[in-house]
């Protein structure tokens, strides 16, 4: 059989830095766990803005539908600021997102043991911590018509529309529901249905989604606001969480920030199964390219590192050597591993992002 296939895009800034961290891991699992993929590397964003003139060429585009997996470094850059909107580094991305029909977006919050002390909240309601929010990526009230800037008598109104159809609902709920099955087999479904008619459906339909398909989930209904009161409160009560995109947008930022450093966190963005059953799929840290670091040998790869985790798990069902993959990563901190955005205020030396890599290697050898 044919090895699964990869579309590697670094992209720009930190991007190729920590991406190059990602090839040597997924070279390791070729050699060591025989699990071989087929990579290919190719430009996007100001990278391939400044060979082709456009953010993601057409034959990218073309590659990103045809392979099992896209893993994504990052995009952007203040050399392309003054460039017109089309053209934008930040256009790539939002072409293979939209093209690629990535309608669930999924943002894991864990904290790992050796970092607990770099939440904002206190180490006691973050240990231990391991939640994932499924944001509604490509629809809701960013995307709704009506939209715009109008006149109104003699004043002007700003409009955005908030739309959800049944199924764009069902479809997204499908996935936080699988997801669950793979977990705690827990979802909490949170909109704010006691005052938006979209928010009244959107619980009508992930209720149905679960009695009809999903019986052995439990589900549970949480109004948005109170959701982001909870998860400050007491995030360990949540499993997967599933919501809008607009308030998606907004509580995974917050579930994000409960675990510290932006560079721990990955993320996956995941559309329709092909007919293997394979979900479309990118694979993104959720950090930018992080200019004011870039080239200097100090950007944490672990984000992207977890990210290609995520794949395993999610694109390969290799969920236990995804676990692996983390449990390498928790080790490497445990033993002291850090980047400079790692240094607590007791101080030490940083390590490069290369070192880091060294060091979650030297954890998956051991681990074997
Ligand atoms: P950023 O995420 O790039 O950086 C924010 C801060 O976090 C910086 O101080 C940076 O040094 C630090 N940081 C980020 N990732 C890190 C890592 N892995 N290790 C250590 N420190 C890290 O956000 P920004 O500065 O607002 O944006 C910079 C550029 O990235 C802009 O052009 C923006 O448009 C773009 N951007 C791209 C994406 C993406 O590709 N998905 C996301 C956000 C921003």
């Amino acid at each position: 059989m044919a090895n699964p296939s990869l579309l590697i895009l670094p992209g720009d800034g930190i991007g190729p830095e920590v991406m190059a961290q990602v090839t040597r891991i997924i070279d390791w699992f070729g050699e060591k766990r025989d699990l071989a993929f087929d990579a290919e590397h190719d430009l996007v964003g100001g990278a391939a803005y400044d060979k082709h003139g456009t953010p993601l060429h057409d034959d990218t585009m073309a590659r990103a539908l045809e392979v099992d997996a896209v893993l994504l470094g990052a995009v952007g850059g203040p050399k392309y600021d003054d460039l017109d909107f089309s053209v934008k580094p930040e256009r790539g991305l939002l072409r293979l997102r939209k093209e690629m029909d990535l309608f669930s977006n999924l943002r894991p919050a864990q904290c790992f043991d050796a970092l607990a002390d770099f939440s904002s909240l206190k180490k006691d309601i973050v240990a231990g911590l391991d939640i994932m929010i499924v944001r509604e990526l490509t629809s809701g009230v960013y995307f709704g018509e009506p939209r715009g800037i109008f006149e109104e008598g003699n004043e002007r109104v700003g409009i955005n529309t908030q739309r959800y159809t049944e199924s764009e609902i069902e479809r997204v709920a499908r996935s936080a529901f699988e997801l669950a099955r793979r977990r705690g087999n827990k979802v909490c479904s949170m909109e704010k249905a006691n005052v938006m008619e979209s928010g009244i459906l959107w619980r009508e339909v992930t209720q149905r989604v679960r009695d009809a398909e999903y019986p052995d989930v439990e589900l549970s209904h949480m109004y948005a606001d109170n959701g982001a009161m909870q998860l400050v409160r007491a995030p360990k009560q949540f499993d997967v969480i599933v919501t809008d995109n607009l308030f998606g947008d907004i509580l995974s930022d917050c579930a994000a920030m409960l675990t510290g450093s932006l560079g721990m966190l990955p993320s996956a963005s995941l559309g329709a199964p092909n007919a293997d059953g394979r979900p479309k799929a990118l694979y993104e840290p959720v950090h930018g390219s992080a200019p004011d670091i870039a080239g200097q040998g100090k950007a944490n790869p672990i984000a992207c590192i977890l990210s290609f985790a995520m794949a395993l798990r999610y694109s390969f069902d290799q969920g236990e050597e995804a676990a692996r993959l983390e449990k390498a990563v928790e080790q490497a901190l445990a033993d002291g591993a850090r980047t400079p955005d790692l240094m607590g205020p007791e101080g030490g030396t940083p390590i490069t992002t290369e070192e880091m890599g060294n060091a979650i290697l030297k954890a998956l050898d051991a681990s074997l």
